[in-house]
């Protein structure tokens, strides 16, 4: 039996946790519950990480492998996993900047499912100029000292740690570090914030004289914005990776045309020029890691600009495949549609995206700061 039948057979004839639905990169608050659990069953039949190298309880997973496993769980309707930020973030982050500590203290917990984690690094001030984040961490004795605001934290009301990008030094990048925190320290606030879909997966997080202990930074003092950097690089990776689960979506998108009785000449060569962007980017995605291109790279920030906007784009057309009852409450390819407008946002924007490529790729002129 091949790997995608194996996962196939798996997926289908696993006990699912009660509740679980395919909630997407993090759980709100309502699906943490089941997603632990699932993340616990996948991790106990050898599904979670995949990618993660053996010692560290992975499979060593190739692309292809990997692309196979997320395109049978959204036919399944399943999340791949708890949530992006600890399996695909904050583990191999930990793998390459960590201690051995640090790993055989968190990576097993993220395996799974026992921590969930949240990414905090946007600032009121600081999103796209991520070098400017002005959130403190003053050293005290051997430990630090944590002041400061983050915002569009998402899962952080969950949270077991969070992956901090502070401020040790003095302005621009090597005057940053990053830290592991527990979220349940004394002085974190965590304020959801409500979003236009109704969900409530972001959150403000504040922080009022937070002591860390010296095991909670993560690489050199000053040495953050590689970690932010690479942190960075394996999110845009991820998002990249989605374009598997697109073809679900427009398959959806189809029936639903058809339902509404919507389903005439126009739409359908629109979907069929969406339906060859994706297989574009599935190609492209497997070839770049083929290749051995670098998560930071440019080749990860063409994928997530083209993969977000795609997606978006499904999520539009979506809206039109509704007609009408695209204004009735609760439609999932409303909801759909307004996480495509998000998925150009975070990781990076598509401007910040293309002023990479512009600067990166075609070598022109850096943008004015
Ligand atoms: C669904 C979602 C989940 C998120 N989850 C997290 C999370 O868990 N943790 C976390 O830390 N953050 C998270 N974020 C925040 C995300 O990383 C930021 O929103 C993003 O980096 C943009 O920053 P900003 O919102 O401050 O916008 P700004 O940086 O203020 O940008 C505003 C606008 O100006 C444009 N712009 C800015 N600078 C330039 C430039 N140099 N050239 C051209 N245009 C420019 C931007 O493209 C954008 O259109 C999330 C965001 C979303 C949408």
């Amino acid at each position: 039996m091949s790997f995608r039948d194996d996962v196939a057979e798996f997926l289908w004839t696993v006990r699912r946790p009660d509740g679980l639905t395919d909630y997407g990169p993090t759980p709100g608050p309502e699906h943490v519950a089941a997603g632990r659990e699932w993340q616990a069953i996948l991790a106990e039949h050898g599904y979670a990480c995949l990618h993660w190298p053996a010692e560290h309880g992975g499979r060593d997973a190739s692309v292809a492998e990997q692309a196979a496993f997320a395109e049978e769980c959204a036919r399944a309707g399943v999340p791949r996993q708890l949530s992006i930020v600890g399996p695909d973030l904050v583990g191999p982050v930990l793998m390459r900047f960590g201690t051995a500590g640090q790993n055989a203290n968190f990576l097993p917990r993220i395996r799974t499912g026992a921590d969930l984690w949240c990414q905090l690094f946007s600032e009121p001030g600081s999103g796209s100029d991520l070098a400017s984040v002005s959130t403190k961490a003053r050293q005290d004795g051997t430990g630090w000292i944590v002041d400061g605001q983050k915002v569009w934290t998402s899962g952080a009301e969950d949270a077991d740690y969070g992956l901090l990008l502070a401020r040790t030094g003095g302005p621009g990048r090597a005057g940053l570090s990053v830290f592991s925190v527990p979220m349940s320290a004394p002085g974190i606030l965590v304020r959801p914030l409500r979003q236009m879909d109704g969900e409530s997966k972001f959150n403000e997080v504040f922080f009022e004289g937070v002591r860390l202990d010296p095991a909670c930074l993560i690489g050199e003092v000053g040495g953050g914005w590689q970690v932010a950097t690479a942190t960075l690089g394996r999110e845009r990776l991820s998002l990249g990776a989605n374009a598997v689960g697109m073809f679900k979506a427009l398959a959806e998108l189809e029936s639903t045309a058809e339902e509404h009785n919507l389903l005439d000449a126009t739409l359908s060569e629109d979907i069929t020029k969406l339906w060859l962007r994706v297989w574009l980017l599935r190609t492209t995605w497997e070839r770049a890691i083929d290749e051995g291109a670098e998560p930071g790279g440019a080749s990860f920030s063409v994928l997530k600009l083209l993969t977000s906007e795609t997606y978006r784009d499904i999520g539009d057309l979506g809206v039109s495949a509704l007609g009408l009852a695209a204004l009735e409450e609760d439609q999932p390819l409303v909801k759909r549609m307004l996480v495509g407008h998000a998925q150009t946002i975070l990781g990076g924007t598509s401007e910040i995206q293309r002023n990479i490529l512009a600067e990166r790729v075609l070598g022109l002129p850096r943008g004015p700061k």
